[in-house]
């Protein structure tokens, strides 16, 4: 038995996951990115329907978790993706750090869920007035462990300076865009998954105004078709 499947069949007992037949019952990340409009639509117009959240799910989930998406969102108490689309229990598997970055740590979380509980669809949401972003755009000194956080949203906020209307909203973008373009590029677990198209990765911005998810236009679907991109060189 190799390293790998030994990898492979210690996550999954420690997550419960039944190895054969999880991919047969998930839907496409096509499906998904359906399910995650409609259910920004009951966000924005505060008519929830509040699925998955009975005792009788909590319980089948219980034995296994086979959620349908990864969100990578900002931590932000306003931007809570359950809410935000309207799902429940076992639905999301959520990693939320300020400014939806994607450090060490968060990538392999996202590779847990995309390799292990895989996971069609890969959401990088980023928000309106995102204090991080804004903090990576002021001139003053942080304190603590923030430095090292900002230092990752800064490439965004200088790309962002040489644009047209709002700094921030500009930055929370293109920061966006770097780190799903990052993702994309993210060897060795995500970028082969991009390539077989087992793995959707988009962006997309909350609007704390209106309850409302805009969705970046997506990026082309196979890796090396953004070979010579001129976004930072994405991380191991
Ligand atoms: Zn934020």
């Amino acid at each position: 038995m190799t390293s790998a499947v030994v990898r492979t069949l210690v996550a999954a007992a420690l997550c419960g996951t039944a190895l054969t037949g999880a991919e047969d019952r998930l839907p496409t990340a096509d499906a998904v990115l359906r399910e995650l409009k409609a259910g920004n639509d009951h966000h924005a117009t505060k008519r929830y329907q509040h699925p998955h959240q009975t005792a009788e799910r909590q319980r089948e989930l219980s034995s296994g978790q086979h959620p349908h998406a990864t969100i990578l969102s900002c931590a932000d108490s306003r931007v809570a993706p359950e809410i935000v689309f309207d799902q429940g229990l076992g639905d999301l598997f959520d990693v939320r750090v300020a400014g939806n970055v994607a450090g060490d740590a968060e990538i392999a979380s996202i590779e847990y869920a995309a390799e292990h509980l895989h996971t069609p669809l890969l959401v990088v949401m980023g928000h309106q007035k995102c204090g991080a972003v804004t903090a990576a755009a002021e001139a003053g000194e942080a304190q603590g462990h923030l430095p090292s956080l900002l230092a990752l949203i800064r490439p965004a906020v200088e790309k962002a300076r040489g644009q047209s209307g709002d700094l921030v909203e500009n930055a929370v973008r293109i920061n966006i865009e770097n780190v799903v373009r990052q993702l994309r590029l993210s060897k060795p677990v995500l970028a082969p998954l991009v390539d077989r198209k087992e793995l959707q990765v988009v962006g997309a911005v909350y609007s704390l105004d209106t309850g409302k998810v805009t969705w970046l236009p997506q990026a082309p679907t196979s890796t090396s078709e953004v070979a010579g991109c001129v976004y930072p060189r994405a991380r191991g």
